[in-house]
């Protein structure tokens, strides 16, 4: 008898050599797991008139004729049979040792038959095909493998056809009686789920398309389950670890910040606050996710955390994914804490603390000092990027880690944050990219979540249009130059830094391991496959030469923003642009995040078809910073209908929510998920995040409920086997030490 980690070669012989190499499968987990693409139904001949030419193609259809004729260039006989759908599509087969076929190609005879096709004088052409007769009265299986039964078609394996697998699949499963049952019996039952072995058999030899539909139910189950019982463990772990809980003190900082806002808090940041509050009392850590739109003002709820977490004696770390966001949020927090910002500096305020930036391309001396604030405790808040995390940055007494912008930060980033301190740290992730449900509940499972959903008031909606025509693309600088004269200033995003590619080592000031602003650059959240590949895209140096030389926009101030610029040059750019030296700022996308300056009202995008819905809504996200409205564009020359389709709906609406949804809809899950940020190496293969909503839902507290009861899963050893598989050993230990 085989299990799952028997290999194929003592089961299948010469055959298991071919699948495993042009497939990779070694054993017989492997070759379950390797399902069928589709399926085609015996008793309906395959539509002919609807092929492609070079594929390896699987047909069912019906012998008309079989001609034997000497060949004119060489000795012998060549045979040419035409096969026909049902509608009368022909193909022709070619077989150049007509030797057995003859008799067995008879007319009238149907089969499968399978190769490479091509296009031969406007018929479909395959060159001696292998082939499977049903009706064949020396039949060995065929008859009775496909009687009323489906065909299972396989991604390609040289040498071997789709119904050679399936002869395959055969045996493999009269070996096995077993495998592991993740799911328990009653679930299945209450479920309406088939066991797990039955389910790859129904996959793999379906008799009728119900087959089908309930094996695939199962294994998507499954994948939704498995994924939520790992976050539910991850949910207890952090639940069983202990810290300290940070408790309101009267009379400190927190109190004189909220003295001295400017303005008042919105309802829903006062019930985040008041959330957190509550989390932060807690003598096990917070994990909770907030999301709001951009400009929705989690900041400053964030600030007000970390001051409390001061006042009750800790430090707070805030971490954002670029070194442009961290320093930006290092001026606007100085700025916001005014006085109460300098702490134990001459004129600061008594209860004061202080705030110190600390990232991977500082120079050493000024790193050094900020590494030694972290470390004494004299920096009440630790900025920065992903460097804070290196191993060798040591805090005093870390309460509590904001992390900017989650969706750039994998799950072993938090992880890693949440060992940091001498206890695990309290932990805050604020995303301004909404997150649908199902997403929320995947990714980010383990957490709590709050939203904020309305922005502060007084502020006015931004106008998208989509520029496609190339006539209006010089209107477009025409606009940008009038809104200059307003008073205004302007991004220009372009997709590409620079016209030829430089080396890694030419001016690049991000530190090896560091998080650099270029990763981000060329996370093009969109399906490259979609797009036409071959036009030249627009870069930031080539367009500000051409900005420059446009006589609309003569006299005004232009400057650059890119993540190969040094971090000086890059500080030097943002501060000129915040403080409205800078009419026009050419950039990438490093100021997709969090870039925060009122007096930008208007953003030109170009090639604006390259970048993924999402991504658009969170670049426009910028401008809609202050009290005048303000215009995105989004300019483009894409041929492609549904390209435009997508950005015509980018223009039609600010609602996040509805972006986020429509984004997913254009994605892989893959993408949305990353690989690695499922929860582990089992990548979502069956699932769709949007279709399948009601089955994560239910698995998810199908999940939850036997994990909590089971924590260990000490009565649940299948499924406690098949998550250690899913997971890598980092995150294993992880679930080990909580
Ligand atoms: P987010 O991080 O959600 O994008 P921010 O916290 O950066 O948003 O807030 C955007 C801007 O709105 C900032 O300039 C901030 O000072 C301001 N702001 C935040 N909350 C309020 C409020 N309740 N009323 C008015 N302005 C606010
Ligand atoms: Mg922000």
């Amino acid at each position: 008898m085989a299990d799952l980690s028997t290999p194929l070669k003592g089961i299948l012989g010469p055959t298991a050599a071919k699948l495993k190499t042009s497939r990779g499968l070694g054993d017989v987990a492997d070759f379950l797991t390797f399902l069928p693409r589709r399926y085609i139904d015996p008793a309906t001949t395959t539509d002919l008139s609807a092929l492609h030419e070079d594929e390896y193609t699987v047909v069912v259809a019906t012998v008309r004729t079989a001609t034997t004729r000497p060949m004119r260039q060489r000795r012998g006989t060549m045979l040419t049979v035409v096969v026909a759908d049902k509608d009368g599509n022909e193909m022709t087969l070619t077989f150049f040792k007509p030797y057995g076929h003859v008799d067995r190609l008879r007319p009238g005879r149907t089969g499968l038959f399978a190769g490479k096709i091509q296009r031969y004088r406007s018929t479909w052409q395959l060159a001696h095909p292998n082939y499977e007769l049903f009706d064949e009265e020396d039949a060995d299986d065929a008859l009775e493998t496909y009687a009323g039964g489906l065909v299972p078609i396989y991604l390609e394996v040289p040498k071997l056809d789709s119904w050679n697998i399936t002869k395959a699949a055969r045996l493999v499963f009269h070996q096995l009686d077993d495998v592991p049952e993740p799911v328990p019996e009653e679930l299945r039952s209450q479920r309406h789920l088939v066991g797990l072995l039955d389910a790859y058999k129904l996959l793999h030899l379906p008799r009728t398309w119900g087959d089908v539909k309930r094996g695939l139910d199962r294994l998507r189950y499954d994948e939704a389950f498995t994924v939520q019982a790992i976050l539910a463990q991850r949910r207890i772990a952090s639940e069983g670890l202990q810290t300290k809980a940070r408790l309101p003190i009267a009379g400190g900082l927190l109190e004189a910040f909220d003295a001295r806002l400017p303005f008042e808090l919105t309802a829903g940041q006062q019930e985040v606050s008041a959330e957190i509050a509550t989390d932060l009392a807690n003598d096990h850590p917070m994990h909770r996710l907030l999301q709001g739109e951009v400009g929705s003002g989690k900041t400053v709820v964030a600030l007000r955390a970390m001051l409390s977490v001061i006042d009750s004696g800790g430090q707070a770390a805030l971490l954002a994914p670029t070194e442009v966001l961290a320093s930006q949020h290092f001026r606007s927090i100085t700025s916001m804490l005014g006085d109460l910002a300098e702490g134990g500096m001459l004129g600061g305020s008594e209860i004061g603390t202080r705030v110190t930036l600390l990232t991977g391309s500082q120079p050493a001396g000024i790193r050094r000092k900020s590494l030694l604030d972290a470390a004494s405790g004299d920096a009440g808040i630790v900025i920065g990027t992903h460097a804070l995390i290196q191993e060798h940055v040591q805090f005093f007494d870390l309460g509590l880690v904001v992390i900017d912008e989650q969706h750039r930060f994998g799950v072993e980033q938090r992880d890693a944050l949440r060992s940091k301190g001498k206890q695990s740290p309290h932990v805050l992730v604020m995303t301004a990219t909404p997150i649908p449900r199902t997403v929320a509940m995947t990714v980010f499972g383990d957490m709590e979540t709050s939203t904020l959903t309305e922005l502060p008031k007084g502020r006015s909606p931004i106008a998208t249009h989509v520029v496609s025509n190339p006539r209006w693309f010089q209107r477009t600088w025409e606009r940008v130059a009038e809104e200059v004269r307003a008073g205004h200033q302007t991004y220009v995003v372009c997709p590409r830094i620079g016209a030829v590619e430089v080396g890694s080592d030419s001016g690049s000031a991000a530190t090896k391991g560091d998080w650099s602003d270029e990763d981000v650059e060329v996370a093009f959240d969109v399906d490259e496959s979609a797009l036409p590949s071959t036009r030249e895209l627009r870069s930031v140096l080539e367009m500000e030469a051409e900005l420059r030389d446009n006589p609309a926009l003569a006299g005004l101030r232009i400057a650059i923003l890119h993540g190969r610029m040094a971090s000086e040059d890059k500080d030097e750019a943002m501060q000129a642009f915040a403080a409205g030296t800078i009419d026009i700022l050419v950039a990438t996308t490093v100021i997709e995040v969090g870039v925060d300056v009122a007096n930008a009202t208007v953003m030109v995008i170009m090639d604006a078809d390259r970048f993924g819905i999402s991504q658009l809504h969170q670049l426009r996200g910028r401008i809609g910073r202050g009290t005048s409205t303000g215009l995105c564009l989004l300019v483009t020359e894409t041929e492609s209908e549904a390209v435009r389709q997508r950005l015509n709906s980018v223009a039609a609406t600010n609602d996040g929510f509805a972006l986020a949804r429509l984004d997913l809809e254009h994605r892989k899950e893959g993408d949305v998920l990353g690989a690695r940020q499922s929860g582990g190496k089992s990548q979502l293969r069956l699932l769709r995040l949007l279709r399948d909503e009601d089955l994560i839902v239910q698995a998810r507290e199908d999940a939850f409920a036997i994990v909590t009861a089971d924590p260990g899963l000490e009565h649940h050893l299948d499924l406690r086997k098949v998550i250690s598989s899913a997971l890598d050993e980092e995150q294993a230990a992880y679930l080990e030490r909580g």
